[in-house]
C-alpha cells in the first residue's frame, strides 16, 4: 500500500539546490554552490576550552535535561551580545534559544501561519524560508528588491493591499542576494509596521559579516527610537555563520506573548536545544573570544569578496552585472546577455558544471515571477587561486 503522507507535504518540492549537490562530487570541481561558513574559519581551540570549561564548571547542567527556552548563562551572554550591537534593551528573559535560526524560522510558520495566510517575503529569499512557510500553507508573495535591499515603497503597497500575517526580511547581507538595506529604509520599514500594524521578522545571521564600516544597526536596535515598532518585531539571531553551524545555537526575541507560545511548540518539538552545545557557547562568549574570532572572518571573507568581485568583472565584463558585497557570503549576480551570451542562470550552471565550476541559479529563490537570469555565487569555503581559477572557468562556459 502507497505510504499516505500529510497533505501539507504537497505545497513543498525537495529544493532545486540539493538536487544540484548530488553534481558536486565530480572531481575536480570548485564550488561557489555552498551556503556554508569555511570550516577552516572555526576557533577549534576556544570551542574546545569552552566546551572543557562547559564539562569541568557544572557538568551537570551541561549533560542533563534543561529549560525549553534555553541555558539561563547562554540567555544572559546572548542578551549582552545583542546589547553591544546595538540592542540595549533585551531581557535575557526576553529571547530563546533555539536549535540554530531555523528552528526559529519554523517555531514562527507554526505559531503564525495557517493554511492561506499571507506572507511576504523579498524576490528572492532564502530558501528553506519559502520551503518552510509553504509547509504550514502559507500563501507567500514576493517584495521586489535592489542592491539595497528591498524596496519600500513597492513593499508598503503591497503590505496595504494584502494585510499580510507578517513580513519576513534579511536586511543585513541577505541571502542570496547579499544585499545590505539602508538605514533610511530600516526606518521606512519600522514606520510601515507601525502604521499598518504588521508583524516584521527580521532574520539576521549574516549581520557580523562585515567587511568594512558595520552596517546600519539592525531592526530590533532601531526599533527603540520608532514608538511602537518593538512590539510589532522578531529577530532572529545565529552563530552559525561566525561561529560555528555544527553548534546549532540560534536565537529568538519576540514580543512576549508570540515568544510564549513559540516556547511551547518547541516543546514538543525537540525539548530543547543541546544543552551541552550551549552551556559551550556560553562559556566561549564569556571567554570574550568572539571579538578576535569575528575580526578573523570579516578580514578573510573580505579578500574573498574583492578577489571575486575583481575577477567577475575583469573576466566576465558587461555580461553580468551585481553589486559588490559589503558583508556575507555571497555574490548575487545577474547575466545581461551582452555580446549575445547566454542569460539565462539554469543552463549557465549546467554549462558551468561541465567546466568544472558550480553556483547556484537564482530561480528556486523566487517563490514567484522568477528572474532566470540571475545566479548566486559564494566566496567564503574557496581559497582565492581556487577563485581566479573558478571565476575563469565561469569565463569558459559564458
Ligand atoms: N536564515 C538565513 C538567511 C540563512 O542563510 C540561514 C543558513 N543558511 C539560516 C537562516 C539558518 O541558519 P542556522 O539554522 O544555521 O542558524
Amino acid at each position: 500500500m502507497p505510504l499516505q503522507f500529510a497533505d501539507r507535504l504537497n505545497n513543498v518540492e525537495t529544493s532545486a539546490i540539493r538536487e544540484l549537490f548530488k553534481l558536486l562530487g565530480k572531481p575536480g570541481i570548485i564550488s561557489f554552490a555552498g551556503g556554508f561558513p569555511d570550516s577552516a574559519m572555526f576557533d577549534v581551540d576556544g570551542i574546545r576550552e569552552a566546551s572543557n570549561a562547559a564539562l569541568a564548571q557544572d557538568p551537570g547542567a551541561a549533560l542533563q535535561y534543561g529549560a525549553t527556552e534555553g541555558f539561563g548563562p547562554l540567555r544572559e551572554q546572548l542578551a549582552h551580545f545583542m546589547a553591544q550591537k546595538g540592542a540595549k534593551d533585551v531581557a535575557a528573559d526576553q529571547l530563546i534559544v533555539t536549535t540554530g535560526s531555523q528552528q526559529a524560522l519554523d517555531l514562527i510558520g507554526k505559531t503564525m501561519i495557517s493554511p492561506g495566510d499571507k506572507v511576504i517575503v523579498e524576490g528572492p529569499t532564502f530558501l528553506a524560508t519559502i520551503q518552510c512557510f509553504r509547509l504550514y500553507g502559507a500563501e507567500l508573495i514576493s517584495a521586489p528588491v535592489d542592491g539595497h535591499g528591498v524596496k519600500t515603497d513597492e513593499l508598503e503597497k503591497l503590505i496595504a493591499e494584502h494585510k499580510p500575517k507578517f513580513v519576513y526580511l534579511i536586511p543585513t547581507f541577505g541571502n542570496p542576494s547579499g544585499a545590505l538595506l539602508s538605514a533610511e529604509r530600516r526606518q521606512q520599514v519600522l514606520e510601515m509596521a507601525v502604521k499598518h500594524q504588521t508583524l516584521i521578522v527580521e532574520d539576521d545571521p549574516y549581520g557580523d559579516l562585515y567587511f568594512g564600516e558595520a552596517p546600519p544597526p539592525s531592526l530590533l536596535a532601531m526599533s527603540a527610537s520608532v514608538p511602537g515598532s518593538r512590539e510589532l518585531l522578531v529577530h532572529c539571531g545565529s552563530l552559525s555563520k561566525v561561529l560555528s553551524p555544527g553548534l546549532r545555537v540560534g536565537w529568538m526575541i519576540a514580543p512576549a506573548e508570540l515568544l510564549a507560545r513559540a516556547t511551547m511548540c518547541k516543546q514538543f518539538s525537540d525539548a530543547h536545544t543541546s544543552t551541552f552545545a550551549q552551556a559551550t557557547a556560553a562559556q566561549y562568549l564569556k571567554a570574550g573570544r568572539m571579538p578576535a574570532t569575528l575580526d578573523k572572518v570579516r578580514s578573510v571573507y573580505a579578500q574573498r569578496a574583492q578577489t571575486m568581485g575583481d575577477a567577475l568583472r575583469r573576466e566576465l565584463g558587461d555580461a553580468v552585472d551585481f553589486v559588490q558585497p559589503q558583508g556575507g557570503l555571497f555574490v548575487w549576480a545577474r547575466l545581461t546577455g551582452a555580446g549575445g551570451k547566454v542569460a539565462d542562470g539554469n543552463a549557465f550552471a549546467k554549462r558551468a558544471i561541465d567546466n568544472g565550476v558550480a553556483f547556484v541559479p537564482g530561480t528556486p529563490f523566487f517563490c514567484a515571477n522568477p528572474d532566470h537570469a540571475t545566479f548566486r555565487l559564494s566566496f567564503a569555503t574557496v581559497g582565492e587561486d581556487k577563485i581566479l581559477d573558478g571565476v575563469a572557468r565561469l569565463a569558459k562556459a559564458l
